[in-house]
């Protein structure tokens, strides 16, 4: 099942087999006759009752959307946590240590966007991240991480877009203020459960994630990789905060960032960024002048 955030409405989709990297679907309000309301948020409250109504939904006359419509899954997420240092080639790249336990910090939801777009640069030194993103269905605490897939709605592809003068302008460092200028956290095109992906034989717990700067590959890795799985995030950050529905994490990213590169190397104006994960979808942004830069 995929759902996706459509000029503002929940959206029931299936990838189009007329566009690649197309989506086409129906309007979840409208089908439901008012049984589920529009906004996209609101379903992660009610995940176990809309996956039993969506999964019988016929979507043969599903019509395609406008990718140009198409906002972030999960738009305003009561709590977003993002992870870092959660590869180990990118700690490598990175001159860190690798943590013993996650390194969480936030992206502040004033900087959520869609998966197309522009997105204005920072004045600082700005960098690119792939990054799986999970959103979660029931929250809870104290989860263990054999049940921590029974909590996430779906995954959906994700930039973790950090300017890096204002993440180290002095240590310790200020992730979540480097990583929450206004578009640095686009999420989409939409968010396919974790029975999906199963379905389409891929392993949730090993998806191939990358990103392309102007046509070229960047940054290619495996969720498989991570030190801290997504089931192990929910556990680990469970044992500590209530997690809430269409909560959205951020799982980290793997090797081949701008600032591990010699010389450095930093997106500019009218750069192309080109985000995947394998069997989840899609995203394409443009960076323009912000007017700060
Ligand atoms: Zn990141």
């Amino acid at each position: 099942m995929r759902i996706a955030n459509h000029a503002g409405r929940l959206a029931l989709v299936e990838p189009d087999p007329e566009r690649s990297g197309g989506l086409r679907g129906l309007d979840v309000e409208e089908i439901s006759d008012g049984r589920f309301a529009p906004d996209p948020q609101a379903v992660y409250g009610r995940w176990a009752e809309f996956r039993g109504w969506a999964d019988a939904v016929d979507l043969t006359a599903a019509v395609p959307l406008d990718p140009g419509a198409l906002g972030p899954v999960a738009p305003r997420p009561p709590q977003v946590f993002a992870v870092g240092l959660n590869y180990r080639d990118h700690a490598a790249e990175s001159g860190m240590e690798l943590p013993t336990t996650p390194l969480v910090f936030t992206k502040y939801a004033s900087s959520f966007t869609g998966p197309q777009g522009d997105i204005a640069l920072s004045p600082g030194d700005v960098d690119w991240e792939v990054e799986l993103v999970a959103v979660l269905a029931t929250g809870g605490r104290d989860i263990p991480a054999e049940q921590g897939w029974d909590h996430v709605a779906g995954l959906t592809v994700g930039q973790d877009i950090s300017d890096r003068t204002t993440q180290f302008s002095a240590p310790p460092p200020q992730f979540g203020m480097g990583k929450s200028y206004p578009g640095f956290a686009p999420t989409g095109p939409a968010l396919v459960s974790v029975d999906e992906l199963r379905a389409a034989g891929l392993d949730p717990d090993d998806l191939e994630l990358g990103c392309l700067l102007n046509g070229e590959s960047v940054q290619k890795g495996r969720t498989g990789a991570m030190v801290f799985s997504v089931p192990d995030l929910v556990a680990r950050l469970s044992s500590i905060v209530t997690l809430l529905p269409g909560d959205v994490v951020f799982t980290g990213t793997p090797a081949g960032i701008g600032a591990g590169r010699t010389p450095p190397r930093f997106l500019a104006e009218g750069d192309e960024l080109v985000t995947w994960v394998a069997g989840v979808g899609q995203m394409q942004h443009r960076f323009v002048p912000g007017d700060r830069t």
